[in-house]
């Protein structure tokens, strides 16, 4: 087959995935595998098991706030050591693999540390290497800024990696694996009976992913849909995973039709933070947000009464440098120790006889509720850490039933 006409498909495997050596292998059998099919392959590794989280204890063993730039250097050293790892595992087998940091495989970002957006892809070296029938390994997560530092791209930041590089090499098709056969109507580890989604709109998929189902990255999503790429989330150690086609589109027509609400789904985030603010303006708020790097607002009401916000703070370096820049004074309530437990679907916030039936299911559980949020496409309850799963599976069995 002529080299330049073999379809290309990029292949992003997760941490869990490449937690051992023994899975690395595997990988590298399922990867070479798939070359000999006749297709141009491009993989995406994220570090192994947990490594990002050790490494980030490391810093904080010598300092609570590590200076973000070797924070950066740090970090970006986990996909690295999967990368070339992976090529070895897949040269071991006889076929042909190069591996690349994300700054030779061409991601170039802005120069915000532990957060920085990917402003343009130049995919030369990976394009030569294909054309050399070469499997070309790209270390996830990490960039390289225009003024040649070294940049991650935020937690869960391979996916990112993955469906950029999808759309400058104009791949066939983009497939994240993980532990998981694809996309649920919640947590599978959490709801045990949740239910697999056969496919799902990307609409649907970002308001999941900005309220915390990382199963897919939320800005990896929503580059998807923007570029109209077709993404794929599937079970890596499987024999054969069918997984979830997230299709580069709107809301479902079913939703928009139906005079009944359909929900898609029940998600909560990874790390969160309630903070309740006596007598401050929202403009103070913004200010001391803005000054911290990588906490996003999920949710927020401000009144002449204060402030109610549940920020994301998953991306955040350090949580307690966010808090002790929030003014104890003003502050009513700072608490990392609670989650969203978010009901997605189309109009589900705008129906108040839905509300207030979630409302009920959850007050019968006797769960204190710190706070309910609506938006036009979500309901979230604010829960502490102990009653997420209770409120989880009641939440998922009243959308379900
Ligand atoms: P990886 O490390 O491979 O990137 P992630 O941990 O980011 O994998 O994503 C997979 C995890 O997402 C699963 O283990 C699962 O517990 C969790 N998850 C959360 N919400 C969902 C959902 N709605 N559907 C499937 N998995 C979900
Ligand atoms: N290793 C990084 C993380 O744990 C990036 C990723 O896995 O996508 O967040
Ligand atoms: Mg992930």
């Amino acid at each position: 087959m002529d080299e330049h006409s073999r379809p290309i498909v990029i292949q992003k495997y997760g941490g869990s995935s490449v937690a051992t050596i023994e899975k690395l292998e595997a990988i590298a059998d399922r990867v070479v595998r798939r070359q000999k099919d006749g297709y141009g392959v491009v993989v995406v590794v994220s570090a192994m098991g947990n490594k990002t989280d050790e490494l980030l204890r490391l810093a904080r063993q010598i300092t609570p706030e590590p200076p973000a730039r070797e924070l950066d250097m740090l970090l970006s050293t986990g996909e690295r050591t999967t990368m070339a790892l992976l090529s070895i595992a897949i040269q071991k087998r006889g076929a042909q693999s190069i591996s690349f940091t994300g700054s030779q495989s061409g991601i170039i970002t802005t120069d915000s540390h532990s957060h920085a957006r990917i402003i343009s892809v130049r995919p030369y070296r990976i394009q030569d290497e294909l054309e050399r029938n070469k499997i070309v390994i790209v270390a996830g997560f990490q960039g390289t800024s225009y003024k040649n530092e070294i940049t991650t791209l935020g937690r869960g930041g391979s996916d990112m990696t993955a469906i950029a590089l999808a759309g400058a090499l104009s791949a066939e098709s983009c497939e994240i694996y993980s532990d998981v056969d694809g996309v649920y109507t919640a947590d599978p580890k959490v709801v045990l009976d949740a239910q697999k989604l056969d496919e799902l709109s990307s609409a649907e998929m970002i308001e999941m992913a900005q309220h915390g189902a990382k199963v897919l990255h939320d800005e990896a999503v929503l580059y998807a849909h923007r570029h109209q790429i077709a993404l794929y989330a599937k079970k890596s150690h499987a024999e054969k995973s069918s997984g979830t086609l997230i299709r580069p589109d709107g809301w479902p027509d079913y939703a928009l039709k139906a005079a009944q609400i359909h929900p898609t789904a029940i998600v909560t985030a990874k790390k969160t933070m309630f903070v309740r603010m006596n007598d401050t303006n929202t403009a103070d708020f913004l200010d001391i947000l803005e000054h911290c790097d990588g906490a996003r607002v999920m949710d927020m009401v401000a009144s002449n009464g204060g402030i109610d916000a549940l920020l994301d703070i998953w991306n955040c370096p350090d949580e307690d440098a966010l808090k002790a820049r929030i003014d104890p004074a003003h502050a009513g309530c700072i608490r990392c120790d609670v989650r969203n437990v978010t009901a997605v679907g189309l109009d589900i916030g705008r129906c108040t006889d839905i509300i207030r039936k979630m409302n009920q299911a959850v007050s019968e559980l006797g769960v204190g509720v710190i706070a309910l949020f609506t938006q036009p496409n979500a309901v979230t309850f604010v829960v502490t850490l102990d009653d997420v799963a209770a409120v989880s599976n009641v939440l998922h069995a009243f959308i379900t039933q």
